[in-house]
């Protein structure tokens, strides 16, 4: 015992030293103070981040640091070291020496004497105006982006929805015209009459996509409830009866868990995700397979088809608004429908991505969403 306390003061000088050379060393600003507020150490980083030396605040009041706006906080922090506390990364403003005002993160601990009364406090002090202002920058260009992208699905909404009204009117009398007049109407006139009714379905189905785009971010009845995955699924397929009937496709899925999300919404997922795996078909009839997995409040849900496959490398363009890998006349379609289940999926915190997939032999889309109760 009496060996080990010799040989530990032996050491203190050594371990003052490298414990000074340290403080001087250090790019926070290091400052000790009395618990009047007089500075009494103030170390190479007080220097660089306020602007003074040494000589010129030691035995000053600390105050003469205090940003007008922010005085009585000073007040406040010796207020809890006198009553032991300690502060830790408090962020608030400093002025330096030249009058600019800086952003500084403060850690404050009591300095004891050896009978254990608080006699001061010790001051960490580091300069975040850097962070501060590449945080102000980033909020800025977040508000703008979330305004511009508002004002594009504000556009996207409305132009959307008051075009459907004079195309359904093109469409239907093109449709009139065409049943009771179809006789009358010679080779070209006929021909350009299907044309007509062909493009104002496609257009319809077109800002069909693109009013199901604007709106897929949006949460329009309050918010998400815990949905039986397994009904949504049966809706879906119900929607798709016609496609699947057509295509003679087999349709099988697993236990699907409840997960929180607006059903529409995953109705429209589904329908998406199936119904590509329907149009995009090999020579073989469709068989489609559903199935989830649950890891922590996740739900991992796998579509699995055995159609044409995607080649790998473009597993993150087909997401992208528009990407199409086939002509019209190959595959009808928008280009639209991963992009909208991307927006909806990424709406409730999820992923979604194109697992795997070979050309020629099938994909497999996953998608997460968090899991409900029920
Ligand atoms: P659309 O089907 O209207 O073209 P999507 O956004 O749904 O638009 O799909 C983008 C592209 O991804 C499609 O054009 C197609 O090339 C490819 N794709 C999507 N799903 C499948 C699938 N199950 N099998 C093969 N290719 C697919």
């Amino acid at each position: 015992m009496a060996s080990r306390r010799i040989s530990s003061r032996k050491q203190l000088p050594a371990a003052s030293l490298r414990l000074a050379a340290i403080v001087e060393s250090s790019d926070d600003a290091i400052i000790s103070e009395d618990l009047n507020g007089i500075i009494m150490t103030w170390n190479k980083g007080a220097e660089r981040i306020f602007g003074y030396t040494a000589a010129e605040v030691v035995g000053k009041p600390v105050s003469i640091l205090a940003a007008p706006e922010r005085r009585d906080d000073m007040f406040a922090i010796l207020d809890k070291i006198r009553q032991g506390q300690h502060v830790e990364h408090y962020e608030t403003l400093r002025r330096r020496k030249d009058g600019e005002i800086i952003h500084v993160s403060l850690s404050v601990s009591p300095v004891r004497d050896r009978s254990g009364r608080i006699i001061g406090a010790s001051k960490i002090a580091r300069d975040i105006t850097d962070r501060k202002r590449i945080e102000s920058e980033l909020k800025r260009s977040n508000d703008e982006l979330r305004r511009a992208n508002q004002d594009v699905e504000t556009f996207a909404y409305s132009a959307s929805h008051d075009l459907q009204e004079p195309l359904r009117t093109i469409a239907l009398s093109a449709q009139l015209l065409e049943r009771r007049h179809r006789e009358q109407l010679q080779g070209d006139a006929r021909k350009l009459l299907e044309t007509i009714v062909e493009g104002a379905n496609r257009m319809q189905n077109l800002i069909g996509d693109i009013l199901a785009y604007a709106t897929a971010a949006k949460y329009t009845q309050g918010p998400p409830t815990s949905v039986d995955s397994n009904r949504v699924l049966a809706a879906a397929l119900d929607n798709l009866k016609g496609q699947i009937q057509e295509s003679d496709a087999t349709i099988t899925s697993g236990p699907l868990p409840f997960v929180l999300i607006h059903e529409n919404r995953l109705v429209q997922v589904f329908q998406n995700l199936v119904g590509n795996a329907l149009k995009y078909r090999g020579t073989e009839s469709p068989l489609v397979h559903i199935s989830a997995e649950e890891s922590d409040s996740w739900a991992e849900f796998s579509v699995v088809d055995n159609g044409i496959g995607i080649d790998q490398k473009f597993a993150a363009q087909i997401f992208q608004l528009f990407k199409r890998l086939h002509t019209r006349t190959e595959y009808p379609g928008s280009g639209m429908g991963l992009s909208i289940c991307q927006r909806i999926i990424e709406q409730y915190g999820g992923r979604i991505w194109l697992e795997k997939s070979v050309a020629g032999q099938g994909s497999t889309f996953c998608f997460t969403l968090p899991l409900g109760v029920g």
